[in-house]
């Protein structure tokens, strides 16, 4: 047997996502109000979301119909290939069998329209009159930006200054598919302008950048909702998509994971591929293994309390508890835009803390260099996030061949690094640097944690 490609055909692209918080054995975490504290209600949301999306977000449905819509925008690039990578495993000497969910396919090159499609089709049928959304990398905005013109919706995208200089050919493709790109901070944005008046050169963050997409809904007087790419349970269970597919891929391929394995930014490729297979932990007797992996520039699982915090800088996003390096946590301008959150999906936290997964911090250039292995090897070139899993991907397959384990490991190839060869660039040269975060930050951090009471 030499099969490498495992692939679906459209008949066989799920007709529902899966929703964790029905079968996670911690229940969810109370979501609150930034001023007041009090539980969220609909009310407070549907400033910002539509209906559906809340229900969704609230659900303890264990499944959600995919509406027909959107799982025919899925067919452009879904079900996507799982690829067994035999010319990695030799070149690593191995006896690991890895694979990997290519989520690279997607016309703008990653996992994430997985849920742009679904919030585009959900706005539009609630008669949404336009979308704000941030974006760190670029990979986010363009893919609402492509799902925005599928159904004919204005879009405006609050990109992070650093990466607006540093990747300027993600705005171009925004602008592409229609939308309208700002350089976060802004002076659209009374909190944009409160920003530059402290600091004129200020890089940004995805935190600033959420408060003034977050800040230009809601100041719109409904006319605009806003749009979160990550952290959400909605947004996780949009990404399930790949999961519940991988499960029919590896069952073709005649193996079962020991080992799922993906980079966390927010936590949502990570959780839609590892979801549906937690599910066949938790219900029906599986054993495998869940491996988070984060940068150490931003080592919210490793390093972070798990606290209550705001999701945005501004103070205007809920309350949710979460491992978190600060809502004023500014990242070090590391790469992998996509890791740069400062906080991370309450329910990867929650089953993170229970010990249902594990998470492991890496350092840039050895990220680097893992995906210059991989490249080399499987011919793609990654994303500097994906390159964060693969290089977990290397050490486990390597620790697999010191022991002589013919483990299984299944990882997420969240999207291609065609964006990021200036990154590459700098790498080839000799002159990328790793970070650390630094321990003063994170207990500087702690003091600015809203205190609450339950
Ligand atoms: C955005 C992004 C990530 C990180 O976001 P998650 O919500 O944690 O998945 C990872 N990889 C790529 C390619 C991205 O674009």
């Amino acid at each position: 047997m030499t099969q490498t490609k495992f692939l679906l055909n459209e008949t066989d692209l799920p007709k529902t996502w899966y929703n964790i918080n029905a079968d996670s054995p911690v229940p969810p975490t109370p979501v609150l109000h930034p001023q007041t504290q009090d539980p969220v209600t609909p009310d407070f949301l549907s400033v910002l979301f539509p209906m559906e999306l809340i229900l969704q977000e609230v659900s303890a449905d264990r499944y959600i119909d995919i509406p027909e819509e959107v799982r025919e925008i899925y067919k452009l690039w879904r079900p996507t290939p799982l690829i067994r990578a035999r010319r990695l495993e030799k070149a690593l000497g191995t006896p690991a069998h890895i694979y990997f969910k290519n989520e690279g396919v997607s016309p703008p090159g990653s996992h994430k329209p997985n849920t742009a499609v679904a919030q585009a089709f959900y706005n539009k049928i609630a008669g949404t009159g336009a979308l704000t959304t941030e974006t760190g990398a670029g990979q986010w905005g363009s893919a609402l930006s492509m799902a925005c013109n599928f159904f004919d919706l204005p879009l405006e995208v609050y990109m992070v200054n650093i990466s607006y200089q540093q990747k300027p050919y993600r705005r171009v493709l925004m602008e592409s598919y229609g939308a309208e790109v700002f350089a976060s901070p802004t002076d659209r944005t009374q909190f944009g302008q409160s920003v530059l008046a402290d600091d004129p050169e200020s890089p940004g963050s995805l935190g600033i950048a959420i408060s003034e997409a977050v800040e230009a809904a809601v100041t719109s007087g409904g006319k605009k909702k806003y749009s979160l790419g990550s952290v959400l349970n909605h947004v996780l269970m949009h990404q399930t998509v790949v999961g519940e597919e991988a499960l029919k891929q590896m069952d073709m391929a005649g193996e079962y994971p020991d080992v799922v394995i993906g980079c966390v930014g927010g936590g949502s490729n990570y959780a839609g591929l590892a979801y549906p297979f937690l599910r066949e932990n938790l219900l029906n007797d599986q054993n495998a293994r869940f491996v988070a992996v984060e940068p150490t520039a931003t080592p919210t699982l490793t390093r972070g309390p798990y606290a209550f915090d705001y999701g945005d800088t501004a103070k205007m996003a809920p309350i949710v508890k979460m491992f978190t390096l600060g809502h004023g946590f500014i990242p070090p301008p590391i790469h992998a835009g996509g890791l740069r959150y400062h906080g991370m999906a309450p329910s990867l936290c929650s089953l993170y803390d229970a010990g249902h997964i594990e998470a492991v911090a890496l350092p840039q250039l050895a990220t680097f260099e893992a995906a210059i292995t991989f490249t080399r090897s499987e011919g793609i070139i990654p994303a500097p996030e994906t390159a964060h899993a693969i290089c977990a991907v290397i050490d486990e397959a390597l620790d697999a061949k010191e022991k002589g384990e013919e483990r299984v490991i299944l990882f997420n190839f969240s999207g291609h690094g065609h964006f990021d060869l200036s990154a590459y660039q700098t790498y080839l040269n000799g002159e990328l640097e790793d970070y650390e975060h630094p321990e003063e930050a994170i207990q500087a951090a702690l003091q600015h944690l809203p205190q609450v009471n339950l």
